[in-house]
């Protein structure tokens, strides 16, 4: 049965009502985001704790590495709460946000399991539910759009500190809403409306970078190259960022030059191998529409998203890079 009415109403998933009952009763709560954290799980992170906080509980954010926030991130309000994975006591109640699985939260996860209520909050569709509690919804953009309904269902009343955490993670994980349904943009308009600076924001998390990168960028777009056969004539572009290219830069900055590479019109799939350490490789790639990449990456030993996904390697740039176009031509 669906109930038409003029305002519509997202439906609310039974977990949200037992999750927002447990922390509306918790005096204490642990909340660990993933390894190498994006805006999606600080932000979720810290909301939820800056409302918990308020409400008087005792508010420990934790990610397990790296020991430093990534620039953004550390300027969101709320940082304050984030505490180094060695200093975080445990607590009864524990939420893993925006983490497919519990190894997300690496060291954190003897917290995670020595607690009573373990609750999971995400929505990659991968997450088997881990949880004493899981609420788990793939079809939700991000996991800050989760974590506001489990904020309306405790009644919190949204100001705008809560909402920029928020809108954090919501513009970055729907690409500045590129790929944001109905209800992304319905949150964003509440968001929007508590306050949030979201030119601000949006800048400061997806439109800047160091001068280096420039330079970075102009040597990695000089190595890219392109394999119209490949994928059966859709086509493949990759380009390589060594270590010494990489010198200097963010992981995450690093990592952002595949949004640029696969903006090309002649390829379908968009690869680029990114060198961790000598001779180890980090590959990430995108397919645009017919590509699936989850089972490229599993045959690599990798995995992921049907549009995004990657697998790591090991060798001379010219084996990880021929090794890869022998499968994909
Ligand atoms: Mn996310």
């Amino acid at each position: 049965m669906t109930a038409v009415s003029a305002e519509p109403v997202p439906s609310m998933p039974a977990p949200v009502e037992e999750i927002a009952d447990v922390l509306a009763a918790a005096t204490a709560v642990t909340i660990c985001c993933h390894t190498r954290p994006d805006a999606d799980t600080i932000g979720s992170g810290l909301a939820l704790g800056v409302a918990l906080r308020r409400r008087g509980a005792a508010v420990q954010v934790s990610f397990p590495s790296p020991a430093q926030l990534p620039e953004p991130l550390a300027g969101l309000p709320g940082v304050d709460l984030l505490v180094a994975p060695e200093d975080v006591v445990g607590t009864d109640v524990v939420v893993t946000v925006d983490c497919a699985s519990a190894e997300r939260i690496g060291l954190l996860d003897k917290h995670f399991y020595a607690a009573s209520t373990r609750i999971v909050i995400d929505h990659h569709v991968s997450n088997a539910g881990y949880g004493t509690v899981n609420l788990v919804d793939g079809d939700a953009s991000c996991t800050a759009e989760l974590i506001l309904m489990v904020l309306d269902a405790m009644d919190v009343a949204l100001d705008a500190d809560l909402a920029t955490c928020l809108y954090a993670g919501l513009v970055t994980d729907t690409g500045s809403f590129k790929w944001g349904g109905p209800q992304s943009h319905r949150t964003a308009a509440r968001l929007l409306e508590a306050g949030v600076d979201g030119r601000e924001w949006t800048r400061r998390l997806l439109d800047t970078h160091q001068f280096l990168w420039l330079t970075m960028v102009s040597k990695v777009l000089a190595t890219a190259v392109l394999v119209p056969e490949a994928f059966d004539g859709a086509g493949l572009v990759y380009a390589v960022v060594d270590q010494v290219t990489a010198a200097g830069m963010s992981w995450e900055q690093a990592e952002s030059v595949v949004d640029i590479v696969r903006t090309t019109a002649e390829a379908e799939v968009a690869v680029v191998f990114k060198e961790t350490s000598p001779n180890r490789w980090s590959v990430s790639m995108r397919s645009k529409t017919q590509i699936d990449l989850v089972p490229v990456a599993r045959a690599a030993g990798g995995g992921g998203h049907r549009h995004a996904a990657g697998f790591t390697s090991e060798g001379t740039v010219d084996e990880v890079v021929a090794s890869f176009v022998a499968t994909a031509v």
